[in-house]
């Protein structure tokens, strides 16, 4: 049976203890049935993946001995990718997509026509710690808090492109390999909401040296399908893939 992996906030080291937070106990200890002597892999996102073996469980707390590291860490490629936030499960699933398919910043973005004023970034956060746990991860992508896609565009870095996933190019506009060739450096995706993008924030995108726009097929997707397929198509021509 596959160990159980564990996201912890402390820095690892072979013969670290490591203390573990109520919810922790509670996942490893009454959720997963682990005793004293049984191992975990945990891994902190910065120092890659190592062997744990429980030295104290409890109901509130347990402790948790690092022994040898098992893998080293693995950063996806510098990758962010942007979306307008949807409906609660839609953008839970597009974190954790995200986060599974390697993608090394989220950043939800409030366009023209993005329904949610707020978002939870905490939770979005907790999210992504799972899907790395669950996927054999050992980076976390950061999920940033919730700000206007023209500030971001504002100041948007000289050194980064855009892969702009514009819906009004579906099955007439080129494809990411058309478009980009085969440009490595940072990147990141964006994504717009189920109202798609605005006139103005399409021609300003248009117009963006950096930005490259793409078509995701004949087809109109929604924006969480959008997501996964972006990233698909970016991790098989310029990531890691
Ligand atoms: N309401 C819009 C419309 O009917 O044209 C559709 C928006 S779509 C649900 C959400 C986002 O997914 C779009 O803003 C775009 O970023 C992406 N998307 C969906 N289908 C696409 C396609 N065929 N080509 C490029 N981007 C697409």
């Amino acid at each position: 049976m596959s160990k159980v992996r564990l996201f912890v906030e402390q820095s690892l080291a072979p013969g670290q203890s490591v203390l573990l937070s109520r919810e922790q106990a509670h996942y490893l200890f009454g959720v997963m049935r682990l005793g004293a002597g049984e191992e975990v892999l945990v891994f902190d996102g910065r120092s890659g993946e190592y062997r744990a073996e429980v030295a104290e469980a409890g109901k509130r707390g347990g402790v948790l001995l690092c022994r040898e590291q098992t893998r080293p860490l693995q950063t996806p490629p510098d990758l962010w990718l942007l979306f307008a936030p949807i409906k609660k499960a839609r953008t839970d699933f597009i974190v954790e997509k995200a986060t599974e398919m390697g993608a090394a910043r989220i950043c939800p973005v409030q366009t023209a026509f993005t329904n949610a004023e707020r978002i939870r970034r905490d939770r979005l956060q907790a999210h992504a710690v799972e899907a790395a746990e669950q996927c054999g991860g050992t980076f976390v992508p950061e999920v940033a808090e919730l700000q206007r896609l023209d500030r971001l565009l504002d100041g948007w870095p000289a050194d980064r492109r855009l892969m702009f996933c514009d819906e009004a190019l579906s099955g007439a506009g080129a494809t990411l390999a058309q478009a980009a060739g085969d440009a490595p450096g940072p990147w990141a995706i964006l994504i717009g909401p189920e109202g798609g993008f605005s006139d103005s924030e399409r021609t300003r995108l248009r117009d963006m040296e950096r930005a490259v726009a793409v078509s995701l097929g004949p087809r109109i997707l929604r924006a969480d399908t959008a997501a996964v397929a972006a990233l698909a198509l970016w991790q098989s021509a310029l990531g890691d893939w």
